[in-house]
């Protein structure tokens, strides 16, 4: 850090992101990525002249690609706001709403990325502790009176709050922004989609990074009252306009043509989890029920890092948060069929060495 740093950003942790090895050398189960690759017309569409013509801006309205989120969600294109990943729709959720006079609060364990948006923006912060199973108490959010943000499926424990509770969570904070992180929402969550025709205090933040294999391509989306869609747009156009390159334009609007596919790969997922989670009962792991594309696991006596740690020495990545509350948990990744064989194996031989 230099000298010239402003004195608001002194303090400021960045977020860590998970590892990205550029060497295929690891079984990569630490970012909740999709183990199978873009549809064939996903590869197709970024070679296309409209992608390749790399000379030119990329449209910064994206209306093809709303309009095709908006018939596939069935709301209007003034509901929907492109993001360069769903990361960069929360930070401009955050830049538009939460300061120093409207506090926000969020679960003390969620997605690291909001504690540091709240750092960023000096919004006024508090962090909700998960109850002793891990689980968002939602009575801890109906009638708040504060703005509130909530994965769900939360991250990292996959847990996922059901459509009556977030209707009530929403319904009850009629003052307040509620925005609903749903990144993991297709691997068996109950989308509040349906809920923004009715209430104007609702964001639904969604990406195409985890259930439609396009991590890399940078594109995530909100759904929302058309008021609250154009302040997050006032953001975009304040900071980048052109935040959606041409590629991942083509790449997205591919994708969505592409459903029959990626909904057959979510069921894989699903599949692979629920073997997965019996495996993990065979070998004397606790690990909690997850709607997500990740599972969320410890085996009593074991130390989370030293796990983790011997893991990534056999080869195979996952994730562990430095946090007292869950030190000892991994979060893993749900990927192909033969990765979670491998990984039961491994899990199997290191934690009978550690007893
Ligand atoms: N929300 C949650 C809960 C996440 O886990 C992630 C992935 N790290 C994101 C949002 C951001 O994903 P992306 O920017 O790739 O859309």
């Amino acid at each position: 850090m230099s000298k010239f740093i402003s004195a608001r950003l002194k303090e400021l942790e960045a977020y860590v992101p998970g590892e990205q090895p550029q060497t295929m050398r690891y079984i990569k189960l630490n970012t909740n990525e999709s183990p199978f690759e873009p549809s064939p017309e996903v590869k197709a569409a970024v070679t296309s002249g409209r992608a390749a013509s790399l000379q030119l801006y990329p449209e910064p309205d994206c209306t093809e690609l709303s309009d095709a989120l908006a018939g596939r969600y069935g709301v209007g294109r003034e509901n929907i706001v492109l993001g360069n990943g769903s990361d960069e729709i929360l930070n401009f959720c955050f830049a538009a709403y939460f300061d120093r006079l409207s506090p926000v609060i969020f679960p003390d364990i969620t997605y690291g990325f909001y504690k540091v948006f709240g750092d960023l923006y000096g919004s006024d912060y508090t962090q909700v502790p998960l109850d002793s199973g891990l689980r968002v108490n939602p009575d801890d959010y109906i009638g708040a009176n504060k703005n509130i943000v909530l994965a769900n499926p939360n991250a990292p424990t996959g847990i996922a709050l059901g459509l009556s509770d977030i209707e009530k969570i929403v319904s009850s904070n009629p003052d307040n922004i509620v925005v609903i992180d749903e990144a993991y929402v297709d691997f068996g969550g109950e989308s509040c989609v349906p809920l923004i025709k009715k209430y104007k205090n609702l964001i639904v933040v969604m990406t195409f990074s985890k259930s439609r294999s396009l991590a890399g391509a940078r594109v995530g989306f909100a759904i929302a009252d058309s008021g609250l869609a154009a302040d997050l747009n006032k953001i975009k156009y304040s900071t980048n306009p052109y935040n959606i390159n041409s590629m991942s334009q083509q790449a997205a609007k591919a994708a969505l043509e592409s459903d029959e596919y990626y909904s057959a790969n979510c069921n894989r997922i699903i599949d692979n989890r629920n073997a997965f989670c019996r495996r993990l009962e065979k070998l004397g792991f606790d690990y909690l029920p997850s709607s997500a594309n990740f599972v969320f696991a410890r085996k009593s006596g074991v130390s989370g890092l030293e796990l983790y740690t011997r893991l990534k020495e056999n080869g195979i990545l996952v994730r562990r948060f430095d946090n007292p509350r869950i030190s000892d948990w991994l979060r893993i990744t749900i990927g192909t069929k033969e990765q979670m064989e491998t990984l039961a194996g491994a899990l199997s031989g290191l934690t009978e060495e550690m007893k």
